[in-house]
């Protein structure tokens, strides 16, 4: 199981790229066969469409009981909205013992988005995906207004897609209730791929963003968060005034 990171072979891990260079077969979505293509054109590999993902893993199972060396990539991290928890849920007691399974990190979009925006998660986050497909509304939008209530920063995956427009406009009112219309918020599409973006605006503006759909990531500050020239920052609450390493984190 490979996380390829969020697009540049160059935020590859060594273990992923040794992994990929190892490997007989690669089986994944194909944006993320694309994005590693290169690497990968001595092998067989496999390219399925999105919502694929029960029959990409059941045929790396199959394949790797065979005695073939699979990698299953993921974008990002295959543990993070990825694929390594569905592969270890199909696999029975036999595939269990027979297969030698090893997980390699990858860097999250996460990650790799706050990189571009500076240092907006400084402080304590919630990831939360808006995909409705395998989550209930009512639940995504409970998680939402319980994030706001603890001040977390809350990074949004999978925000927007083109069906599913609404949610998105929701959980904006959602925000709107709990947290300033002034808080900062992140935005980026394509982090680390052709055609990134990056955009930072605050809470009222936000839904004005033409960059945002299934290849964006979101984070909203919390209360502490601020601009400074194009970065966006949350503050880790050191005493700075003082000059000393002081702790005056909030209570
Ligand atoms: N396993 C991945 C997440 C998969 S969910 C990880 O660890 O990052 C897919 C969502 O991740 C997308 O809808 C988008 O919100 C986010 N994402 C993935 N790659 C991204 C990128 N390069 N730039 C911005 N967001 C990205």
């Amino acid at each position: 199981m490979v996380g390829i990171g969020p697009g540049d072979i160059a935020l590859l891990t060594q273990q992923a790229l040794a992994a990929l260079g190892d490997c007989e077969v690669v089986i994944g979505y194909k944006t993320y066969t694309r994005l590693i293509g290169n690497l990968v054109n001595d092998k067989k590999v496999i390219s399925l469409d999105m919502h694929d993902e029960i029959k990409r893993a059941k045929l790396a199972i199959k394949k790797a009981s065979q005695g073939k060396d699979v990698c299953v990539i993921s974008g990002g991290d295959a543990g993070i909205y990825g694929m390594a928890g569905l592969i270890l849920e199909l696999l029975n007691k036999e595939e269990k013992d027979r297969i030698k399974i090893e997980f390699i990190p990858g860097i999250p979009a996460v990650s790799a988005c706050a990189s571009l925006l500076g240092a907006p998660l400084m402080h304590d986050f919630v990831v939360i995906s808006l995909s409705d497909l395998l989550t209930d509304k009512e639940l995504i939008e409970k998680r939402v207004r319980l994030g706001c209530q603890a001040d977390f920063i809350i990074v949004f995956y999978n925000p927007k897609s083109k069906k599913r427009r609404l949610l998105f406009e929701r959980i904006w009112q959602i925000l709107m209730k709990y947290k300033s219309s002034h808080t900062p918020v992140g935005i980026v599409q394509n982090a680390y791929r052709d055609n990134e973006k990056v955009e930072i605006t605050n809470l009222k503006d936000m839904l004005n963003s033409k960059i945002i759909d299934m290849s964006t990531t979101i984070i909203v500050g919390n209360t502490k968060t601020y601009v400074k020239g194009k970065f966006m920052i949350t503050p880790r609450g050191y005493n700075l005034a003082r000059g000393k390493n002081r702790r005056s984190f909030t209570r």
